[in-house]
């Protein structure tokens, strides 16, 4: 704690997965930027893939640190080594992984006692760090790497259960008390929300949620211009304070940052540009479903068919299970696909003038990553709010076209494969279809947004500003 000389100590803790860690690193590497001192703590493995990053940092001088401590695998009945959601890859290891986040109070609370810092951003699931907070008065933060309108949907669902006045899983209902008339059915609906109290969850979902709306405030990955109707919706029906800064993807400017971004690219960063280098603007696809999606074998055989059929090119990040990619397909799609196996330089593809469309699942990073970039996209949600995220994309923004997905999956369940026929019909009429044209507009004017959002005085970039000196006017 340096208070005297105006610097303040905030102390990160992401949620041990990709989608939260990402987003959360580039938070504190921001606020560091911005004159604070930012400590993220985690575990050995998780810190692993930004440790360089955040070294860089430290040699341009910035004061951030990593503080790590051990992740209880043994002691919740996990394999060794299994220190991120994303290991997981059945229900049961799923559960024990969230038994292990309620372990790790006691560890981290020693850090945060031990380090006396002047607020805690957490993430999802640390809903003990409000204790530690008011133990130590200082404000708490919470991040969910998720934006305002799946908020909204979702505490609304929770609050007025209109799926419970349904017939059927298929028949569809308007959401209640959200700005426009968003219909879904039961079969959208997470199961987190649809079982209730008998979701093994549910006790633990509860003190999240109450964690949310007693912590001092909220920081979105957003930016206003994005959905500004639920930005106000949040803040004024729920009345919570939440400071949208993003999106934070653009925080990254320099090559190193956006290559090195998340874990290490699989396939040289070189070889991808490249590769796009060699092709018209707009004229490829980029194909990639996020960081947890188990697909079958069957379902990567129809993504295959369907991008072969369409008849463009693409580039299609398939990660643990590539081995099950046709390898025949491999060879007929050379020159027109490049695939990568494993881990791809996201955002750096996105941001190449050559890709024309994204074929997303709608994890929340993606969309705003596909936004920031000015990207159409084919959306294909499987769990999680990825429901939600697309009506933003599709009814509310309308720089979507949808693959067809109706049933949310539990991630480790297998779901009933999206036919090749649908990925084709999708990316043809997104690539060539009659509305190509205006949807692409549509989308690269979002994509100046979100620049502006984040330049100096855009919104982004002022809710950031004025974020840390509410932090810094709370300990004057
Ligand atoms: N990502 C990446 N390369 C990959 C897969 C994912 O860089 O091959 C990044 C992506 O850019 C995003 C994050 O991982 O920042 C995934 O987060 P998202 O919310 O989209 O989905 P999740 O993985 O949480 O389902």
């Amino acid at each position: 704690m340096n208070r005297e000389l105006g610097q303040l100590h905030v102390y990160f803790l992401p949620m041990m997965a990709p989608g939260h860690m990402i987003p959360m690193i580039d938070i504190a590497r921001k606020f560091a930027n911005h004159g604070m001192r930012s400590t993220i703590v985690t575990t050995h493995l998780n810190a692993k893939p930004f440790s360089k990053t955040i070294e860089r940092d430290r040699e341009n001088g910035n004061e951030i640190n990593i503080t790590l401590f051990k992740f209880p695998c043994r002691e919740a009945g996990l394999p060794e080594g299994c220190e991120s959601l994303s290991s997981t890859t059945t229900s049961e290891m799923s559960l024990n992984f969230h038994k292990a986040l309620g372990l790790i109070q006691e560890p981290v609370q020693k850090i945060l006692q031990e380090g006396q810092p002047d607020c805690i951003v957490a993430g999802a699931y640390f809903w003990w760090a409000n204790d530690i907070a008011v133990k130590l008065n200082i404000p708490k933060l919470s991040f969910y790497g998720t934006g305002f309108f799946p908020w909204c949907i979702l505490h609304s669902l929770r609050e007025h259960k209109p799926h419970e006045n349904v017939r059927s899983d298929s028949e569809e209902f308007i959401i209640p008390g959200l700005p426009d008339a968003i219909k879904t059915s039961r079969r959208q609906i997470p199961n987190q929300i649809k079982d209730g109290d008998n979701h093994p969850m549910a006790e633990m979902i509860t003190k999240v949620l109450n964690a949310e709306m007693s912590s001092y405030g909220l920081i979105v990955n957003s930016f206003y211009e994005l959905e500004p109707t639920y930005a106000k919706h949040y803040k004024e029906v729920h009345g919570r304070k939440a400071w949208h800064i993003g999106p934070v993807s653009l925080f990254n400017k320099s090559y190193e940052d956006k290559t090195h971004r998340g874990k290490e690219a699989t396939s040289s960063d070189h070889n991808c540009l490249s590769w796009l280098n060699s092709k018209k603007p707009n004229s490829v696809l980029f194909v990639c479903f996020g960081s947890m999606s188990l697909f079958t074998k069957a379902q990567l055989f129809e993504i295959a068919e369907g991008l072969e059929a369409s008849g463009q090119q693409f580039i299609w990040a398939v990660r643990e299970n590539a081995k099950d990619v046709p390898e025949e397909f491999e060879r007929r799609m050379e020159g027109r696909g490049l695939i990568i196996k494993g881990w791809a330089p996201q955002v750096l593809i996105l941001d190449h003038e050559a890709i024309g469309g994204f074929i997303t699942h709608c994890g929340w990073n993606s969309l705003l990553e596909g936004v920031a970039a000015g990207v159409p996209m084919v959306t294909w949600p499987l769990s999680a709010e990825q429901f939600y995220n697309e009506k933003l994309v599709v009814e509310v923004l309308k720089t979507g076209i949808p693959v067809g997905a109706q049933e949310w999956t539990e991630r480790t369940k297998d779901s009933e494969p999206i036919k090749g026929e649908n990925i084709e019909n999708a990316v043809v009429q997104l690539m060539l279809g009659e509305e190509s044209e205006t949807i692409r507009s549509r989308a690269r004017k979002l994509g100046d947004m979100a620049k502006r959002a984040v330049e100096k005085g855009g919104s982004s970039d002022t809710e950031l500003n004025s974020l840390l000196e509410e932090i810094r006017v709370y300990h004057l």
